[in-house]
């Protein structure tokens, strides 16, 4: 008997900020989520944060951001169109997640702060915008070009990871006084207003990064029920991660 298979709708990639018009076409958005990370591969720890994260503060979609060159940390490992494809085969079919390259082309590092700015012309100055990062990221947030003003255009939406400590007294000195000043218990007050507010959102535990992932693949380990069957298969047929580094 023959199986028919539905075409995979074609993947939902956002390059630019969108002219007025396409705006005007577009649904409402309520509030946006915004994920960076270097992807290399995405795995499903992203996935679930995105996804848990967009159903506990209400968001109308995640906009998930491959770095390109990322400004905090050595090269990746695969290239930028690699990762972009990775990213992009992961959120297929997936109406709320959604592949922007905006960074990942660049040549020039890019800043998560100047990444918002453009969200925020893009979106106006009344759609809340969230920025979503994992407890290990939060704890670094100081390193980051312009910290501060990150809160001036975004809201910090904060989930937890495996094997990070996220309380206040884990936290540097003056994140600390920022954490204490924004922090709102209520995932959902994102809606308040659009940016300035720190929110933690407890998400499902899983013990998964890109570096023990590419660690399986080097030792020929299965990393299968890691990461999506079709990020696998991409990884298997570009010969990715085969010798460790
Ligand atoms: P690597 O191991 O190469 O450092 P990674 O798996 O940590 O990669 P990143 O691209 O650095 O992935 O992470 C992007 C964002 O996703 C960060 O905010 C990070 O905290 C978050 N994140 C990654 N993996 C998880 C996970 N398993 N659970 C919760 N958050 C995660």
């Amino acid at each position: 008997m023959a199986i028919e298979v539905a075409a995979p709708p074609a993947p939902k990639v956002v390059a630019e900020a969108m002219p007025l018009a396409a705006l005007a076409e577009s649904p409402p958005v309520d509030a946006i989520g915004v994920l960076g990370g270097t992807f290399d591969p995405i795995h499903f720890g992203h996935l679930r944060l995105a996804e848990e994260i967009t159903d506990g503060c209400g968001l109308s979609q995640v906009r998930v951001i491959a770095a390109g060159t990322p400004p905090h940390r050595r090269a990746p490992r695969a290239s930028a169109q690699q990762r972009f494809d990775m990213v992009c085969a992961a959120v297929n079919g997936n109406a709320r997640l959604v592949a922007d390259q905006s960074e990942i082309f660049s040549e020039q590092p890019c800043f998560t702060v100047d990444t918002l700015s453009g969200l925020r012309a893009e979106f106006g100055a009344q759609t809340p915008i969230c920025l979503i990062l994992g407890a290990d990221a939060f704890l670094q947030l100081m390193t980051w070009h312009r910290w501060r003003q990150l809160f001036e255009i975004a809201h910090l939406v904060v989930a937890q990871r495996p094997g990070y400590t996220l309380d206040q007294s884990s936290l540097p000195a003056p994140l600390a006084v920022e954490f204490e000043a924004r922090f709102n218990s209520d995932a959902r007050s994102i809606h308040d207003r659009a940016h300035g507010i720190i929110v933690k959102v407890a998400i499902t535990a899983l013990d998964i990064s890109a570096t023990e992932l590419r660690a399986h693949i080097a030792a020929r380990r299965s990393a299968r029920y890691l990461l999506p069957d079709i990020v696998l298969d991409y990884i298997r047929a570009n010969t990715l991660y085969q010798d460790e580094r």
